[in-house]
């Protein structure tokens, strides 16, 4: 299975994916999770991408293709992953369907996880993420105990750069001048399929499963 998981930023894309992935034994890709891990380790590229990622604009499409373009060429890519957070403009999921196009292989579907946007500012503005192993919590739908410490690891969980309000709205706005236009694009090519987010995590599974039943 080749999907795209597309939605508005907090819309619960990662967390969906990372079920979907372990569903259906198809790597998760995630661009903001490579972007994050190399800011993290403070790898070149990483020292090239943190502005884009603090102020909440998209890394320029050059530099982000070139990642997924090496990342779909590992072996694991092979007979299937989950893109997602990728493509995020026009020009981005032009380089996708000519790199599907040389390895011979088609997506299967879009999934558009449809979230309002007056639900996103409070969700995502109330997320906090474990520095150490990335477990992701919210303060009101699924809080860290009271100490704050990831139930996993103990670490004391964070709030990412990116979610802090200001940058959530720079999100929101980029999202509906970048990437919302692939809504279109995905639908004219017969490949959009729409989940509506729920408020809880395994709501919004049993939407995104039903949605996507007759796919493989
Ligand atoms: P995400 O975790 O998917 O919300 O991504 C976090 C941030 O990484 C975004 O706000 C962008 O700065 C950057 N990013 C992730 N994916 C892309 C992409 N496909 N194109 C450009 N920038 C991206």
């Amino acid at each position: 299975m080749r999907l795209i998981i597309l939605g508005v930023p907090g819309a619960g894309k990662g967390t969906q994916a990372k079920i979907l992935s372990e569903k259906f034994g198809i790597p998760h890709v995630s661009t903001g999770d490579i972007f994050r891990s190399n800011i993290k380790n403070g790898t070149p590229l990483g020292i090239k991408v943190k502005e884009y990622l603090n102020s909440g604009k998209l890394v320029p499409d050059s530099l982000t293709c070139e990642i997924v373009g090496d990342r779909l060429a590992q072996n694991d890519c092979k007979d299937g992953f989950l893109l997602d957070g990728f493509p995020r403009t026009i020009p981005q999921a032009e380089y996708l369907d000519e790199t599907l196009k040389e390895m011979g292989v088609s997506l299967s579907a879009v999934l558009n996880l449809h979230v309002p946007d007056e639900k996103i500012i409070k969700r995502l503005t109330g997320r906090r993420v474990c520095p150490k192993c990335g477990k992701s919590y919210h303060l009101l739908y699924n809080p860290p105990a009271s100490d704050n410490s990831c139930s996993d690891c103990g670490t004391t969980v964070i709030q990412r750069d990116d979610d802090k309000e200001e940058t959530v709205l720079e999100r929101l706005k980029t999202y509906h001048e970048q990437t919302e236009p692939l809504i279109r694009y995905y639908f004219e090519k017969g490949l959009l399929i729409t989940a509506i987010g729920q408020e809880e995590i395994e709501d919004t599974t049993q939407a995104v499963l039903e949605a996507l039943k007759n796919v493989d």
